[in-house]
This record gives structure tokens, sequence and C-alpha cells, in this order.
């Protein structure tokens, strides 16, 4: 899967972590205060019925001390007694009123309320019988022992009524704790639970963003490399497209291949015209340069890249850094036509990572690439270039070629102060041949005679086809002596020639040479020329099969102007 199919999916994984956790926790906030909002109801409900169980706890504690108050009374005449009775009795019933008030919305409380309320009446009533009676007959009397045992009575059912209310409350208060108390745990557990899995959340999206930030820097560094290889190629091409010939090209490639891969020794490696041998054209950070076999290259045998980067993988037969290093050869193909190898030591322990050794191999690959089509054009151009200094049928320079050449070697020999020999050189009686063995045998003649030539000069002569059965030598440092000696080595070899086409055998032929030197017989191309026509014609005249020069004018037979 691509990075970026790779970095939408975690973009997704975000916005969904981070959402759940958002959302999470706004329900916990709600929950929170809902569940807040419902413990301080249940908390008033609990505090009204310690208040309902508190002002029932007066009721009986008045209605105990009244009662007490009433015995007291009755037993020492104490009249503050009587008036504690009374002020009691008031405030039970004060006492009931609040109780009932406190209890309105409980339907069961205001009944047994208005049971104890009776009872309570009751009860008030005999104290002031009891306290009336007293008054008036003192303690004495069985009416008094009766009122006692009816008041005991009926303080009894008002104890039994206040017990009933205050168990009934007591039953509402332990409910309502215990509401209270699951409330408060589900909170705990509902806003924990909550907070860790939005935490958990949070903290996904979080590893998961950092991921994708380092990814994107990552990224971006890759692509920046990538940017600045592209310019680099792009100034490569350039610079490669400028080049004037091979040789200048060298440089700019090892100058590139070391930019590209600075950790990486490397090589590009050609083929030779004859497709026998890979050579260096360009070389870096210290890589081999022997030339080897293309079947040693295992690019160049399948025409594709070849990276051996584990210890199992085969390795190329000319890369000599041992099994333990990754290597990498990638061949150079452009229009249909494999020109070499760009062969990398990635100077990387095998086995290294998978993805790294991919991007490596794409910019490798994209290098070769570029490398290959320049290479291909130069060679298209030197081509050309030979094309159009070359004749086609011998493969000597061409006459525009040699016109050029003799201009320089003219300033040349003005310089050094040397001496130049320029000859003129013709097949003799060659339109005779033409007629006898046809134009095809003729231009083999010319070939063959090419070849005589290229073989009996020195490198730094020039041997060119001036037109027809015409040749000229370009002899630098050559006086006329020593160009006499040249020409009459030729004209014995071509003389020796077995001139043979097929089955037929075309005989032998001869040739006739002039020769001019520089400065002696000219200081122009048209003097030289001149001078070298005018002794070739010289020859010919003389009966041909000879070399006329400045240097043979004093000779006199014609057997010594041919030896
Ligand atoms: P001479 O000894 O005086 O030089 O006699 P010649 O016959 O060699 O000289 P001439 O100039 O009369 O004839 C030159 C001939 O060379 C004429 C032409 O048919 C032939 N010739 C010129 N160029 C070519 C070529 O490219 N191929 C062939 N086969 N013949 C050519
Ligand atoms: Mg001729
Ligand atoms: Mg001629």
């Amino acid at each position: 899967m691509s990075y970026l199919n790779h970095s939408h999916k975690r973009l997704r994984t975000i916005d969904i972590t981070f959402s759940a956790a958002l959302l999470l926790l706004t329900v916990m906030l709600f929950l929170s205060y809902f569940i807040r909002t419902e413990l301080a109801k249940t908390n008033v409900l609990t505090q009204h019925t310690y208040d309902v169980i508190m002002a029932v706890d007066n009721l009986n504690n008045s209605m105990l001390q009244a009662e007490s108050s009433r015995r007291g009374y009755i037993l020492t005449g104490n009249v503050q007694q009587k008036s504690r009775c009374e002020i009691f009795a008031q405030s039970a019933q004060e006492n009931l009123r609040e109780v009932k008030e406190l209890t309105v919305d409980n339907q069961s409380q205001q009944r047994r309320l208005a049971r104890l309320d009776e009872l309570m009446q009751r009860k008030i009533a005999v104290f002031k019988l009891s306290i009336s009676h007293y008054d008036r007959m003192g303690f004495r009397g069985p009416e008094q022992a009766q009122l006692t045992e009816e008041g005991t009575s009926l303080m009894t059912a008002v104890r039994t009524g206040i017990d009933e209310i205050k168990s009934h409350e007591k039953t509402l208060l332990s409910e309502r704790r215990a509401r209270e108390r699951t409330t408060l745990l589900i909170l705990t557990v509902v806003v924990l639970s909550g907070i860790l899995i939005a935490i958990i959340l949070l903290s996904l999206s979080y590893y998961i963003a950092r991921h994708e930030s380092r990814s994107h820097i990552i990224a971006a560094g890759h692509l920046q490399a990538a940017n600045r290889d592209i310019s680099d190629l792009s100034s490569m091409t350039q610079l490669l497209q400028s080049c004037a010939d091979f040789e200048e090209a060298r440089g700019i490639l090892s100058c590139y291949g070391e930019k590209f891969f600075p950790k990486d020794p490397g090589g590009i490696y050609l083929l030779n015209p004859s497709r026998t041998l890979m050579t260096d054209a360009a070389t870096w950070g210290g890589a081999d340069r022997k030339p080897f076999n293309p079947d040693q290259c295992w690019a160049m045998r399948l025409g594709q890249t070849h990276l051996s980067a584990a210890a199992s993988d085969v390795q190329c037969q000319h890369v000599e850094v041992g099994g333990s290093r990754a290597h990498l050869c990638i061949p150079l193909a452009a229009h249909h036509e494999t020109l070499g190898t760009l062969s990398l030591d990635l100077g990387l322990p095998q086995g290294t990572d998978e993805e790294f050794l991919e991007r490596k191999r794409l910019k490798a690959g994209a290098f070769a690439e570029q490398v290959a089509l320049a290479v291909r054009s130069l060679q298209l151009r030197e081509q050309l270039r030979e094309l159009s200094i070359r004749d086609p049928l011998t493969g000597l320079l061409n006459r525009r070629h040699m016109e050029e050449s003799l201009l320089r070697e003219i300033s040349r020999a003005t310089r050094t102060r040397q001496p130049l020999s320029v000859v003129m050189l013709d097949v003799d009686h060659f339109k005779n041949f033409n007629d006898t063995f046809g134009h095809e045998a003729g231009d083999h003649v010319l070939k063959e005679v090419g070849q005589v030539l290229q073989k009996n000069v020195r490198d730094s002569d020039i041997a060119c086809r001036f037109g027809g059965e015409e040749f000229t030598l370009i002899l630098p440092e050559a006086d006329c002596d020593t160009a006499l000696e040249i020409c009459n080595r030729i004209r014995s070899s071509v003389k020796e020639l077995q001139l043979v086409m097929g089955r037929q055998h075309l005989g032998h032929i001869t040739i006739s040479a002039g020769i001019s030197v520089f400065p002696s017989d000219g200081d122009t191309i048209q003097q030289l020329l001149a001078t070298a026509d005018e002794a070739l014609y010289e020859a010919k005249e003389k009966g041909r099969d000879r070399v006329i020069g400045s240097c043979t004018a004093l000779s006199t037979t014609e057997t010594d102007s041919k030896t």
C-alpha cells in the first residue's frame, strides 16, 4: 500500500479516536452533572428525614417531660412542675404540628399522625383532669389513681404511635442512604472508566498523530532529496549534452557519480565497439577500474537490474568486495540497446532494510537512465562526426577534414620550426582496371590501398582520400627524405598486394606519388597541394610506379627514383 493510503488511514483513525474521546468526555460531564443533581436531591430527602426524626424525638421528649412534670406536681405539689407540665404539653402539640408539616407529602405518616394527634389530645386532657383533680382534692382519691392508670395506658399508646412514625422514617432513611450509596458507586465506576477510556483514546490519537507527523517529516526529507536528485540529474544531462567529446563526459560522469552516491563506490562501465569488454567510463569512491567481460555482470547478461543484498543472492563476478556487502548493477540501456552497466557497491551490510534498498535502487535507476541516454547521444554524435570526416569506402579521413588538418599542421610546424611533408598519391591506370574488372573490383582495390596507407603511417600522420583514386598523406615532422622512404614503402606494399575478389584474381596495381615539403615548397595549403600534384604529374609523366619530390629531382634514372 502506498504511503498516501497509509497516511489517509492513520488520519481517519485519529479522527475516530479523538472524536470518540471527546464524545466520551462530554457524556461523562453530563452524567456527572446528572448524578450530582440526583445526589443533591437524595441528600435533601435524607436531611428531611433526619429533621422528621428529630421532630418526632422532640415530640416524644415533650410528652415524657409533660408526664414526668405532672407526676412531680401530684407528688410534691410544686407549682413549677404544674406549669412545666402545661408548657411541655403545649410544646408537644407544637412538635406534632411540625412533624405533620414535615410529612405533609407522606399519606401513611399523615394517617399515623392523625391517630397520634387523637391519642395526644386525650393524653393532654388526662393531664389537665389529673392536675385539676389534684388542685381540688389533693393526691388522695380513687379518681386520681384511675386517671394515672388511664394516663399510663394513653402514654404507652402515644409512644407506640411515635415509635411507628419514627420507624417508618428510619426505613425511609435507610432506603435513601442505600440509593445514595448506589448512585455514588455508579458515578464512581462510570466516570472513572469513562475517563480511563477517554485517556486511552486520547493517548492512542496522540501516538498515531506523533507517528504520522514523524512519517511526514521523513517523507518531506525524502521529497527534498528526490527534488535535489532531479535537479542534479537535469544539470548533469545539460552538461553532458554540451560535452564536445567523450573524454569531457568522463569527468562529468565521475563528478556526478560521486555526488549521487557519496557513500557507494561505483562506476559506469561501457561496452567496447566490438562488445567484448567492459571498460570504465567513470569511477568514484575508489571503485575498481579493471576492465571485465560483459558475461561477468548479471545485469548485462539478463538485461535487468541485479541486486545482491543477501548472503544467498548471486553476486556478479566482476565484483570484488566479497560476499558480505550489498551490490547493485543496473544495465545502461537506450534505444533498445545495452551500452554498459552502472555498478554500485552499496557499502551496506547484507540484509539491510528493504525500503532503504528500494530507494537506492530507484535513485540508481533514474541516474542510470539519464546516463544511458547521455552516453548514447554522445556515441551517436561521435559516430556522426566520424561519418562527416571519414570516407565511407576506405575509412580514411575525407578531403574536407584533410584540409582542416593540413591547416592545423602548417601552424604547428611553423610554431615548432619542424618540416611537414604533403604527399599526393594516385593509382596508376585505374580507369583501365575499372574497365577490365568492373567498378566493384575498383572499389575493392581502393579499400585495399586505403588499408596499406593506414598501416604504413604513424598515428600522428594523416591519411586521406582526396577523391576518386587519389589519396593525400600529411606527414608532420617528416622531411622530403623521410616522406620518400614512407612513400616507397607504400608503393612496394601496394605493388605486392594479391588482389582477389571472390574467386577472381585481379592481378597487381601500382601507384605514383608526388611530395611537397613545408616550408621549402610552399607555406599554404594551396601551394603545398599544388607542388605535390605537380610532382605526382611528373611521376606519371616519367612512367608511373614512382615517387617524385624535391629530394628526388637530382635523380637522373628511373630506377634510382623507384628505389
Ligand atoms: P592515371 O594512371 O593517369 O592516373 O590513369 P587513370 O586511369 O588512373 O586516371 P583517370 O583519371 O583517367 O581515371 C580515374 C578513374 O578512377 C576514373 C574513374 O572511373 C575511377 N574512379 C574514380 N573514383 C572511383 C571510385 O570511387 N570507384 C571506382 N571503382 N572507380 C573510381
Ligand atoms: Mg590514376
Ligand atoms: Mg587520378
